[in-house]
């Protein structure tokens, strides 16, 4: 029993697990970190990362044949050869689809901060008070002067490449120095600040270390390269992942224990002392079932996994699974919109070409309905801005030298430059769009399977011809042209940021966690992951759940020390 004993569980050692760990170890606690996948280790567990394009068998690309077998994550655009091992198959962990969504999963040690695209926007009491002034979800129970120094926190440890631009909607913070705008990208962002007020393109914030400081040296990282391999694992630290960064750090104050393979079935509560008490998991590789305690409890599994751990974790106190007293646990799940996209040509600048790379591209903060509802949808979208050249010319033709010789070509030909947007529109949580566990049917560790809901609704589809219309008007506005608007019609999923599920709030009648992420009917189980979102905002969620777990974890801390817990 002894043996099995903590202070602190934190279940899923992902992005938001990794910091929840490491706060809780830094104040002292005995923490066991239980993650359902293998670990993977920084550096000696990225097999792809120093590959050369040649050493794969399909150069990269995935073959058809694997893509027909893994449709849902076909449909992801950062599944590739090179980091295929990170993604979580189709038919390894099937749920059902009560609607289409598609379900983009890293199941191991590090979880999905290994896959990411590293952009990282601060939220701002624009979106921390969205719900209360629009009328939808319920209101948040904290505002941006609760979370401004966890942000800092956290950037100064990840390490965030940004500028200060002075945007209400995005609030600046503890910046290294960011990479440049391209000649195309920076003529954007003028023409826009010439013709509108209140609108921006700026260099996307992302966790990248481009002037590595002295905590980022004692975590063993170095300054990023702009290799652009990342999704293969950076043997360089160059980005953020838990694995190179809040993992190790934990472990280093020699309070962690890491338990890979342990697929977490429940939370065990007791009735008589009205508290969980730990929880149970079942070994991945050799079923073996086994019971931790602790006084305090984490849970970052990933919004949807958090759920339904959650809903599994039934007792005569909690039938309907833990804190779901009102039942609304897995329910007002939401998303962001990715529909809409939109390219051009740009004929200018032809004498300009790009020269080495960057990890981030242009950004354009949300602008509609932020001072005044404006339009006739709720909330508002940003986007990204990006402008390249195509090399045309290369030929492949010829054997060997000769191939090499015509694909690289003495001067390799460049089209005109090319720029596209991609909207991030914020969705509104339904209380139809849900997660919930069927009452049959399990999977191979005899966990219940994962029903999924989420639609898009009228306010997605007006966004996003308001999307269409503002952009197309700002690209005309900027001289480009052979505008093209898409609409790709993707179910909801491949945003990747799905969240909501076990909100916070003020009310327990109306919310699942309090200001401070517990459950409002079982206080020593923290909700720290994207399940605990109120509402969705335009930005990057991950650099919010960072922020929010490491406030948590202090808070549980300080309860604990006071014997409150
Ligand atoms: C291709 C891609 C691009 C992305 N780009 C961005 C971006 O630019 N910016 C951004 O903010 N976000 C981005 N995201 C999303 C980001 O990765 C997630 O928001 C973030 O990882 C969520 O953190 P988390 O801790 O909730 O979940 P995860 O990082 O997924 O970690 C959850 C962990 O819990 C484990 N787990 C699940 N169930 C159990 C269980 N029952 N028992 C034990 N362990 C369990 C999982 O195996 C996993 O390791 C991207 C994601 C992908 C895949």
């Amino acid at each position: 029993m002894q043996e099995n004993t903590y202070d602190a569980i934190v279940i899923g050692a992902g992005m938001s697990g990794g910091w929840s760990a490491k706060e809780l170890c830094e104040r002292g606690l005995k923490t066991l970190l239980l993650e359902r996948g293998p670990d993977v280790k920084h550096i000696k567990d990225y097999p792809t990362a120093t590959k050369n394009p040649w050493e794969f068998e399909h150069r990269g690309e995935m073959p058809l044949k694997v893509k027909e077998a893994n449709p849902v994550i076909a449909r992801c655009y950062a599944y590739r050869e090179d980091n295929a091992h990170f993604f979580v198959k189709d038919q390894e962990h099937p749920y059902a689809q009560d609607t289409p969504f598609d379900w983009i999963r890293g199941y191991q040690v590090g979880g999905r901060s290994l896959m990411w695209a590293r952009q990282t926007q601060r939220w701002s009491d624009f979106d921390f008070e969205g719900p209360a002034r629009d009328g939808f979800a319920v209101d948040w129970p904290i505002r941006y002067q609760d979370i401004d120094p966890w942000y800092s926190k956290v950037e100064k440890f990840v390490g965030i490449s940004g500028n200060r631009d002075g945007i209400d909607v995005l609030p600046d913070g503890e910046f290294l120095p960011a990479w440049k705008l391209n000649c195309v990208q920076s003529f954007f962002s003028d023409s826009v600040k010439k013709n509108y007020k209140n609108r921006h393109v700026i260099f996307g914030r992302c966790a990248h270390l481009s002037d590595p400081q002295e905590v980022h040296r004692q975590q063993g990282r170095g300054m990023c390269m702009a290799r652009l391999e990342c999704a293969r694992g950076c043997p360089l630290g160059g980005y953020f992942s838990a694995n190179s960064s809040t993992i190790p750090w934990a472990a280093k104050t020699g309070n962690l224990t890491l338990r890979p393979d342990a697929v977490v079935q429940s939370i065990m509560y007791d009735d008589k002392l009205g508290k969980a008490t730990g929880v149970r998991i079942i070994d991945r590789l050799t079923g073996a079932v086994t019971e931790y305690s602790s006084r305090l409890i984490f849970v970052n599994a990933g919004a949807i996994n958090t759920v339904s751990v959650l809903l599994n974790s039934k007792s005569s106190a909690f039938p309907d699974g833990l804190g779901n007293h009102n039942g609304l646990l897995g329910k007002y799940i939401a998303f962001h919109n990715y529909r809409g996209k939109i390219s051009a040509r740009c004929d200018d600048f032809g004498d300009n070409k790009e020269i080495g790379r960057r990890p981030s591209g242009g950004y354009l903060p949300r602008f509609r309905n932020v001072y005044r509802q404006e339009t006739d949808f709720l909330r508002g979208y940003a986007a990204g801005f990006g402008a390249s050249r195509s090399r045309i010319g290369g030929k492949a033709e010829g054997w060997g030298e000769e191939l090499r010789d015509n694909l690289l070509g003495a001067k390799p030909e460049l089209g005109p430059w090319q720029v596209g947007s991609h909207m991030m529109g914020a969705t509104i949580p339904k209380e139809d769009s849900y997660v919930s566990l069927d009452q049959t049917k399990v999977d191979e560790w005899g966990m219940p399977l994962i029903h999924v809901a989420m639609r898009y609704d009228d306010n997605d589809e007006k966004m996003l011809l308001d999307f269409f219309e503002q952009f197309s008007e700002m690209y005309e506005k900027a001289g480009f042209k052979d505008i093209r608007i898409r609409d790709t019609k993707q179910a909801p999923g491949l945003d990747i940021h799905e969240m909501g599920g076990a909100r916070m709030g003020r009310d327990p009648k109306t919310s699942t966690l309090n200001a401070w992420n517990q459950l409002h009917t079982c206080p020593n189980v923290f909700v720290t992951d994207g399940a605990c979102m109120t509402s969705t905002s335009t930005q990057n969620p991950s650099l919010t759940y960072m922020a929010i777990a490491a406030r948590a974890a202090n808070y549980a801390a300080d309860q604990l020390e006071k014997e409150n817990i």
